[in-house]
């Protein structure tokens, strides 16, 4: 390729180190042996086989160092193998690794309930019980909604991700990949319009009037045991709500009896500038569903909530074999012991201050992106065909793939497949982000261009 004056500069890498092409000839060798032996259902997004990693840094196993935009979907936030999660994790693998709490129990897990208790919006009494991983927090939830509430119906929403097993299969809006060919579905899960700025145009208040109205005509409110809902949805395309939305779904549920489930898998601890992403419009869930960033990269999940809601699963009703193991608490209160002594809630709000005005400078120079939009470190731009909405996956996926070349790691997300969504580890350094926001740059610009 020839290069102009005019046309756009790779970045040169400053942190990054780029050893070999991305994924080089020992990751090749690994993706060979892959694929003789794991299932191709499962897909990785860039196969660059990783040996180490730390901060905000991938080490791939041909020695190319990655910038991580992705923390391994919102997981990392604490950055990776966090000292306190590290030394925590260590001396809890010395001392026992498995008991089950529902055999003998240990007070790595009272103590993650504590803190949940705490950090959770609202200053009612709370309790907690702790799983493996998302699905299964938002599976318990419903089935703690249902046991309370002495009712079926959940609700939930259009874009919605809440997981991949047979319930939270229905629960999720996506088709392909994640319930093609696998139904039967969970009965008794309505889906409802939610509220999505870009594309809907409607504000807050008439977003929730339309879903509300779904509701009592459809189902009827007093059938309802759960709303189930991202603050900001995920998977769905990082869809933030209008201002608005939430509080009026919370108080309808509040006037009706049904039971407010925030889905904060994804949002939670820290990443979108607060502990919690409920409390920027004050919302209090009645329940509230947690993984991912919780315990810096180990299993764990939770459903926090209202005393009354978690006690009236009677004893046994609820649990499983590894909920809450020890190491992965142990990981949890180092993880959360970090996040308070760093502050990484305003670190995250740091993130959005320096993301969000690169992002826009870049909507309005390449008129592929219709919409920049996020908090904290949830960010995304939304790509579309020029002066218009309709979505380009084909151009999000070249420019992720572009990014992935020149090692930076970024995600693609969006019921249409049109986003580019930016996770960054809350302790990433200024000088990591914004040699990783050139490359992406630069990705946009040159492949707006073809
Ligand atoms: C990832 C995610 C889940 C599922 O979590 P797993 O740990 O993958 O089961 C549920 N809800 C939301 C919002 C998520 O982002």
């Amino acid at each position: 390729m020839t290069t102009t004056a005019a046309e756009p500069q790779a970045p040169a890498p400053q942190q990054r180190r780029l050893r070999t092409e991305i994924p080089g000839p020992a990751s090749r060798a690994l993706q060979e042996r892959r694929a003789n032996v794991v299932a191709a259902g499962v897909a990785s997004t860039l196969p660059a086989y990783i040996t180490s990693a730390s901060g905000g840094l991938l080490t791939d196993a041909d020695g190319n160092v990655l910038i991580d935009f992705g923390s391994g979907i919102a997981v990392t936030n604490v950055g990776h193998s966090a000292p306190a999660v590290v030394d925590h994790v260590r001396e809890q693998a010395g001392l026992f690794t498995h008991t089950c709490f529902m055999v003998t129990p240990y007070e790595g897990y009272v103590e993650v309930c504590e803190a949940l208790a705490e950090l959770t919006p609202g200053d009612h009494a709370k309790k907690s019980v702790l799983f493996n991983s998302g699905a299964e927090a938002v599976e318990n939830a419903v089935k703690i909604a249902r046991a309370a509430t002495g009712r079926q119906a959940v609700v939930v929403f259009d874009h919605a991700y809440h997981g991949r097993t047979n319930l939270t299969m229905a629960l999720t809006a996506k088709s392909v990949p994640y319930k093609h060919g696998f139904g039967p579905f969970a009965p008794e899960v309505y889906r409802v319009p939610g509220s999505y700025p870009f594309r809907d145009g409607l504000d807050g208040a008439e977003a929730a009037r339309v879903a509300i109205d779904r509701i009592e005509k459809q189902i009827g409110g007093d059938q309802v045991a759960a709303v189930v809902i991202e603050p900001i949805q995920g998977e769905g395309g990082f869809i933030e709500p209008a201002p608005g939305f939430l509080p009026a779904l919370s108080a309808w549920c509040s006037a009706n009896g049904v039971v407010f489930v925030a889905d904060e898998v994804q949002t939670g601890f820290c990443r979108t500038g607060d502990w919690f992403a409920s409390t920027r419009e004050n919302v209090v869930p009645d329940l509230i569903a947690t993984a991912k960033g919780i315990a810096g990269g180990l299993p764990l999940a939770a459903v926090t909530g209202r005393a009354e809601l978690l006690d009236a699963v009677a004893p046994g009703g609820l649990g499983g074999t590894y909920g809450g193991n020890p190491i992965a608490c142990a990981a949890a209160l180092g993880s959360i012991e970090t996040m308070r002594g760093a502050d990484l809630a305003t670190s995250a709000r740091r993130i959005q201050e320096r993301v969000l005005p690169r992002l826009r400078a870049l909507a309005s120079e390449t008129g592929v992106i219709g919409d920049v939009r996020g908090r904290g470190a949830m960010l995304a731009a939304e790509f579309v065909k020029p002066g218009g909405v309709e979505p380009d996956a084909d151009l999000t996926k070249r420019v992720a793939a572009a990014c992935h070349a020149l090692g930076v790691v970024v995600l693609t997300c969006g019921t249409y497949g049109n986003v580019v969504r930016l996770l960054p580890p809350l302790s990433l350094s200024d000088e990591l982000l914004d040699e990783g926001l050139s490359v992406l740059e630069y990705a946009i610009r040159v492949e707006a261009r073809k």
